[in-house]
């Protein structure tokens, strides 16, 4: 048998970090059993059905490491909607559905609670199709239904505490638990591997796979993920989507290295593994049934490590997005007016080191492509204080006379200028950095320095110098 897993997300205009989790773990899954990943959108809420939702979903997945055309589909769940009516009316004719004309109302006043479910009062009405009446299930009065999930072993549920529920509404329109298994079961999905958040809808799952006659898949309920207070993340709360992390700089394999810590870890004591690692090693069976929190802060440390890792000239590349805003990242924070590929060039290996995402590159050197700094004026005041009019002075005229342009040269001078008004190097760095950068902090201020040149450094210490008259 050959194994065939899907993933099924909703159209929601925003691809969720746990969907991206869940994906993988079907693409890896896939992968190990040398089976098959199918995409299905499943777009039938009509308000769903945006292409550009779709295409959404494509390129993150694409971005993740899951490309366009090395799996099948995407199939549309709204392209299968005659399925969906067939399997309504092969249970309704097979006497496993009734139709019911109850209102939420009737079922309030019958049962005195909004919470109890449905009381079975149209099961043996015998009423026949019409406008506005609801196709329900009958669920079976006795046994259980016995659940074989890889992660969570067999939960079981008792039948009778299953209500008879819903699989077509009064519009005649299958709901999503009937159209989400007569998908799987046209596409011959085997193993269906998705969120915690669907493991109440798979006892009546697997009782329409039974009364449809066909063995029902292998599950794997993965499991939630939540933010710092073990809260389910909330698009209205969190940072969930995966475009917001992609276009703030994570790198794909940080992000997809870290998706695949939640909940399974590798051997030995590691978390920073090579995709290949993860690909040999992940046992979908091994996967904590507990809820895994997404901790945003280790999956930045994260990515400051895989950027790190990149040889230099990738991490120019990475950075290119932000620089000079070629609009493959949704619209950068800034414009460079003179973009010089040579001077960051220069300055990139010290930047490499002290960013966590990519857009943080912004800060770290608009000062060498802005034709003048952008003063923060926080750090202006903290550093502009007194003797700062005189240390510029001297700093100017030092600098002027410098034989050399260069790193050590401008920092022994400096250091030359403080010591004679008794101040250490940190001290007299102060406003000359602010004075060339804008900030107080950033890369190493003398390389900076070297890399702006003369002329550029000069014209800014004495439009400070201006400024403090
Ligand atoms: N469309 C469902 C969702 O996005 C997926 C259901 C499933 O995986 O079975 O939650």
């Amino acid at each position: 048998m050959t194994v065939r897993v899907r993933f099924a997300p909703s159209p929601t205009g925003m691809f969720h970090v746990g969907g991206a989790r869940s994906a993988l773990q079907n693409w890896i899954y896939a992968k190990q059993q040398g089976g098959v990943f199918v995409l299905r959108i499943e777009d039938t809420d009509a308000a769903r059905n945006k292409p550009e939702w779709t295409e959404g979903i494509l390129s993150a997945l694409d971005w993740i490491g899951i490309a366009r055309g090395s799996y099948e589909g995407p199939h549309f769940q709204s392209s299968y909607a005659g399925e969906h009516r067939a399997a309504a009316q092969r249970l309704y004719e097979g006497g496993r559905a009734y139709y019911c004309d109850c209102t939420r109302e009737d079922v309030q006043a019958r049962t005195g609670s909004q919470y109890a479910g449905y009381d079975g009062f149209c099961r043996d009405r015998g009423l026949p199709p019409a406008e506005g009446r609801a196709l329900r299930f009958r669920t079976p009065d006795e046994g259980e239904t016995v659940v074989v999930d890889l992660i969570r072993g067999e939960p079981t549920f008792e039948n009778k505490l299953i209500e008879d529920f819903v699989i077509a509404r009064g519009d005649g329109s299958p709901v999503f638990l009937l159209a989400n298994v007569v998908d799987d079961m046209t596409m011959g999905i085997t193993h269906v591997i998705r969120a915690e958040e669907h493991l109440p809808n798979t006892p009546k799952q697997q009782l329409l796979w039974d009364a449809l006659g066909v063995k029902p898949p292998v599950w794997a309920h993965v499991p939630v993920v939540v933010n710092e207070k073990r809260q389910k993340l909330s698009k209205r709360r969190d940072k969930v989507a995966l475009e917001a992390y992609r276009d703030e700089g994570y790198l794909a394999a940080a992000m997809r290295n870290y998706l695949m810590l939640l909940g399974w870890a590798p051997s030995g004591d590691r978390e920073i593994v090579p995709w290949s690692v993860i690909e040999d090693e992940f046992r979908l069976e091994e996967v904590n049934p507990s809820p895994a929190f997404f901790d945003e802060k280790k999956l930045r440390a994260f990515n400051g490590e895989y950027i790190r890792a990149l040889p230099i000239e990738e991490f120019i590349a990475a950075c290119q997005p932000w620089l000079a805003g070629t609009g493959t990242i949704a619209p950068p924070p800034w414009q460079p007016e003179e973009f010089d590929a040579a001077a960051f060039a220069a300055v990139a290996p010290l930047a490499q080191t002290r960013i966590a995402v990519l857009s943080e590159i912004v800060s770290n050197v608009d000062f060498l492509f802005l034709a003048d700094p952008l003063i923060d004026e926080a750090a202006w005041a903290k550093a502009m204080k007194e003797g700062a009019a005189e240390l510029l002075d001297a700093a100017i005229a030092a600098f002027d006379g410098l034989e050399s342009w260069d790193a050590e040269s401008l920092k022994s001078t400096l250091e030359a200028v403080g010591a004679e008004r008794g101040l250490k190097l940190g001290k007299a760095q102060a406003p000359v950095r602010v004075a060339v950068t804008g900030r107080t902090v950033g890369l190493p201020l003398f390389e900076s320095i070297e890399v702006l040149g003369r002329e550029r450094t000069l014209t800014r210490l004495r439009a400070a110098r201006v400024r403090l008259v």
